[in-house]
This record gives structure tokens, sequence and C-alpha cells, in this order.
């Protein structure tokens, strides 16, 4: 598949980053078909004891970490019950509303056994007007835990949605693991497009791991690149359904191109991301020079791998690019290949473009005296 150089619609590519199973701490599927991926064209990295990969792609000008992280949402084996159904506990944000149903695999020394989250029937929901909430089980068809054991299922077993790529009216893709393979697609077309050429600026790709988890996975990265810039790459809450459309919260939708990230925040944490002002104008002047659409983010309920890189050493530029997502964390997440290819090319012309040498950082001094304050 990576013989040739990908093109900007080479949807094959993303549909099988989206497959791979890799659950935050468990991303060594993903990042093995990233090496792979990376060894076919030259580009060479490096691995963390944590699995972080970073591919570093020499060339002039200032040091540019980009990140997105390979995991993605999911569950664990945390006991194999007597009759042999599965007991399961989510890692990171899981969609509880979209479990129940859902064609799953868990995974084995020998590959992947299907399974299915259990529904409990309709027809008995009449009589029982408030349902107690029940623990979702997984079905994988055997007869007990013996059996279960014996087919190689451990407590700590990764439990991932099935893959379920497809597309949607041409200009849709539905699929698990959207979040944030999609990142993981655009750095990976960034390292074909630049893997033999020298770009003028000295450019960082990082896979990153434990983003759904704990959202500190990238922090051992930028500690080690110490750039003078950081962009990372996620998806986003699109705000053009039925559902939430009415809430008037934010403006980002499918199709209007990928979202400058201004701020976001996750209640009851102290994660959240403010976009560095300088790097906020540096990009919106060169999508505007290009004519690259760009929708702005204010986000409440989310943040990503960057929130805490902002603050580590003496203080890190960092800014969020984000995809509009449909359904997020949930089996079924839904992207417009429409902001997919805004932007890649966003991220191609930013790369090919000089950066302000001093991260901004005179942009932050006249504002304070502007400012008053
Ligand atoms: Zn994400």
């Amino acid at each position: 598949m990576m013989k040739k150089k990908v093109t900007k619609s080479d949807w094959d590519l993303l549909e099988h980053l989206t497959a791979l199973p890799g659950l935050s701490g468990f991303e060594e599927p993903v990042r093995r078909f990233i090496a792979q991926c990376l060894e076919q064209i030259n580009v060479p990295f490096e691995v963390d004891s944590l699995g972080n990969l970073v591919a570093h792609i020499a060339g002039g000008g200032p040091r540019v970490l980009f990140v997105a992280h390979m995991d993605e949402v999911g569950h664990v084996v945390s006991k194999i019950r007597a009759d042999g159904y599965l007991s399961i506990e989510r890692i990171g944000g899981v969609s509880a509303a979209a479990l129940s149903g859902q064609p799953v695999q868990v995974w084995t020394a020998n590959g992947f056994l299907p399974g299915v989250v259990g529904v409990y029937p309709q027809h008995l929901e009449r009589q029982e007007p408030e349902p107690p909430p029940r623990r979702p089980f997984v079905d994988i068809g055997v007869r007990s835990r013996e059996e279960a054991v014996a087919c190689g299922v451990k407590v700590g077993a990764v439990v991932t949605y099935a893959p379920n790529f497809t597309r949607l009216n041409q200009r849709l893709i539905r699929s698990k693991a959207l979040d944030n393979r999609l990142g993981c697609y655009l750095l990976l077309q960034l390292a074909m497009q630049w893997g033999e050429k020298r770009p003028p600026t000295d450019l960082f790709l990082a896979f990153t791991v434990q983003e759904e988890s704990n959202l500190r996975g990238a922090v051992p990265v930028a500690r080690a690149v110490a750039p003078q810039y950081i962009v990372g790459l996620d998806v986003t809450l699109a705000f053009d359904t039925p559902d939430l459309a009415p809430l008037e919260q934010s403006e980002v939708v499918l199709g209007k191109g990928p979202a400058l990230k201004i701020m976001d925040h996750l209640p009851g944490s102290l994660y959240g991301t403010i976009a560095h002002p300088g790097l906020r104008a540096h990009i919106e002047n060169i999508a505007a020079q290009e004519g690259i659409p760009l929708q702005y983010e204010v986000m409440m309920g989310l943040t990503t791998a960057i929130s805490p890189l902002a603050f580590i050493e003496t203080g890190m530029a960092a800014i969020g690019l984000s995809i509009p997502s449909r359904y997020n964390h949930s089996p079924v997440e839904v992207v417009s290949t429409d902001d997919i290819e805004a932007a890649a090319m966003l991220l191609q012309v930013l790369v090919a473009s000089p950066w302000p040498e001093e991260a901004g950082k005179g942009e932050i001094k006249s504002e304070l005296k502007g400012g008053g304050g």
C-alpha cells in the first residue's frame, strides 16, 4: 500500500489506520504500522519508553512539532464470568449510549475473537418503566469461563469496536477510531510529501500515546524535542446534527474546513488549551493567503494532547487544529473528506512557509503593553 506516494484521497490508508486496534497504553499495532510506513520512505524515527513514535525530517528554520495521538477509546476485559460472558471496563470516554449491540473484537495473543456487546430485549422494557443501569457484557459465543480462557481471553484483553469504515454519500466517512487515526493519517501524508526533500522547517512528527486515558502521553515528546512551535491535530465536535444544533453552543460543522482551536477545556480538570496568539496569527495568515477555509473552535467538554504541552520547561507555543466530527467516541464517528483535504493542504503550506523565528514572543509583549494589564 505504501510503495506509491499517498495522494490526498488515499482513503485506503485511512481505512487501514482506523481498523487497527490501539487503545490507550496498547498502541503497539498502530505504532508498528506507522513505523513500517516510515521505513518504506526512509524517514528516520525514534520510539521512547512510553511508546511515543517521533519522526524527524531535518530542514532549515525553527523546530516545529506536529502531534497526533495514536490511541482510541475502548474497553478491556475486567472479569471472565463463570458463564463465559466478559465483563468490561472502559478506557477513555467511551460513548455509553452507543455501546449496547455493538460488534466488537476481543484481542488475544492469536488475533481477535469476534464478539457483540449484549442488548437488553426491547420486549421486556415495557415491564420495567425504568430499567436499572446494567453493566455491559461481551458475548463471544462460549459457554464457560474455561472455554473463554482456552480461546486465549485474559483479564486485561483489549476490546475494540469492529472495523466499519464506510463512505456516506461520497463526501463523508464513517468509522471507528477516526479520533485520532485521522491525525496520524495527516502526519503520514506530511512524511510522504517531505520525506525526500529538505523542508524550510525542522520537522518533527509525533505519533503519541495515552491521550484518551490521561492526556499526558505527549509530554515526554515535547521535552525531548524542545520545539519552538507545537501544532496538535485531533478531532472536535461538530454541532450540525438535530440534537446539537439547537444548543447554539459552537459554530463548528462538517464541511467548512479544519477548526483553529481558540480555546477548549475539560470541566472538572485543570486541562485546557488557549491558542498561542502568535501561532494563531501565523496560521490565520497562511490560510487566508492560500484561500484555505478555517473555522474557529471554542469548546467546553473536551481537550487534547497539546493541553499539558504549553507549560513544559519555559513554556511552549502551542495550538490545535481540529477536524470536525459527529458522534465522537462512538463506533460511528463521521467526518468530511472536504475537511480532511483542506487540513492536508493547510499542513502542507504550513511546512512549506517560513515561520516567525521568535515563537511569537514579541507579539505577546506588545499585547501586554497595549492591554494595560
Ligand atoms: Zn482525540
